[in-house]
């Protein structure tokens, strides 16, 4: 089997509650989304996504993530997308860095293999444990009265583990992790993510003043040295995020014990294949993981299938939320929008082209998702 053509697709994702507001002032209302069409000569099409959150929260775009697949579709067709560990040699030998452009090309490719195979990505990966897990809600950055009341408001709505937005003001983060400590209920999971927005004596101090809450502390500042000098000063649970990049810190990070937990995304490693090698050594080492990606069409479908196969175990201790019912069928319809939006523009060249007119008629949206 070979690649016969690359496509790509934009599409608008706008917020349900309007805007997502994280630290350093970021906010979006409108995620950029980008859909992959990858043709093969045997009449297969697989489909992959990837979707930054704006330009400021991780080294990607969303223009990029288009302008990367165009340099790099030329050196991709005629290679066969069913040898996912050659298929990325040759994407990592084209273009150096850019996991984000790559990920959703490789997620396509699984996509193939499935199809081809027969089998769900879960069993192609492993396979599935266990037939449900939780999801977790992110609070949007608010007052903390504000972010308190979101959590009853989210708990009714079948959410259990709530993720707070901070890495603002100290002092109001204090507020924030306390206010809703106050309102948790047994069995409730808080986690306060400050998106690298503390200096490292600010977190220090938060840490300190938190210290008798029940609450795990999420990337607190930029750097992975930062972080592990928060980490080992504060006696609460300690999830990284933002600067695990790929295996190399993650090994990294278990040697210095530098974390409880992290947050696995795929698109941030480069798809699914490095994502599957940064899986299999977690569990090994008995890292929980949190496997999460963009608000998008197609890995809210993906977390899931790939999360199934992890142990049970790490998957409770990873995921955060509930309804997952809900997000399986918000993510179904809208994949199915999106195949209408590129179907709209079958004309497009044999390589690759960007679509956007086609996908700016469809407007999915998602829910605020975890970051
Ligand atoms: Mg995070």
């Amino acid at each position: 089997m070979k690649i016969t053509a690359i496509r790509v697709y934009q599409i608008d994702l706008p917020l349900h509650e309007g805007s997502y507001k994280w630290s350093g002032g970021n906010a979006v209302s409108v995620f950029d989304s980008t859909v992959v069409e990858v043709e093969t000569d045997a009449g297969i099409t697989g489909w992959g996504e990837v979707c930054p959150l704006g330009p400021a929260y991780l080294p990607a775009y969303a223009a990029g993530a288009r302008a990367g697949i165009v340099e790099l579709a030329p050196h991709l067709i005629g290679a066969d997308p069913t040898a996912l560990g050659t298929l990325n040699d040759r994407m990592d030998s084209a273009m150096r860095g850019h996991p984000y452009v790559k990920s959703a090309i490789d997620m396509a490719c699984w996509d193939i293999l499935g199809k081809v195979s027969g089998l769900p990505v879960a069993t192609l990966m492993g396979g599935r444990v266990g037939d449900d897990f939780a999801l977790y809600r992110a609070i949007s950055q608010d007052s903390p009265e504000r972010m308190a009341e979101r959590i009853g408001e989210y708990r009714e709505a079948g959410y259990r583990k709530f993720q707070l937005k901070v890495g603002g003001d100290p002092d109001t983060d204090i507020d924030r992790i306390r206010a809703a400590a106050r309102v948790l209920e047994r069995g409730d999971v808080l986690v306060a993510d400050a998106n690298t927005g503390w200096t490292q004596h600010a977190a220090v101090r938060i840490a300190d003043a938190v210290r008798d809450v029940d609450v795990y502390l999420e990337q607190p500042c930029r750097t992975y040295e930062e972080c592990l000098a928060v980490r080992q000063h504060t006696n609460r649970p300690f999830v990284l995020d933002e600067v695990i990049d790929g295996i190399d810190m993650v090994v990294r990070g278990a040697r210095d014990g530098a974390m409880d937990v992290i947050n696995l995304k795929i698109s941030k490693v480069g798809g699914l294949t490095k994502a599957r090698q940064i899986r299999d050594l977690c569990v090994s080492l008995g890292l929980a993981m949190t496997i999460e990606d963009t608000p998008t069409i197609i890995p809210m479908i993906l977390c899931r299938v790939f999360d199934a196969s992890a142990r049970e175990t790490r998957a409770k201790a990873a995921n955060n939320g509930a309804t997952r019912e809900r997000a399986t069928t918000a993510a179904t319809k809208k994949m199915a929008t999106a195949k209408k939006a590129g179907a709209a523009k079958k004309t497009t060249a044999a390589k690759t082209s960007v679509n956007r007119s086609a996908a700016k008629r469809s407007r999915a949206r998602p829910e605020t998702a975890p970051r």
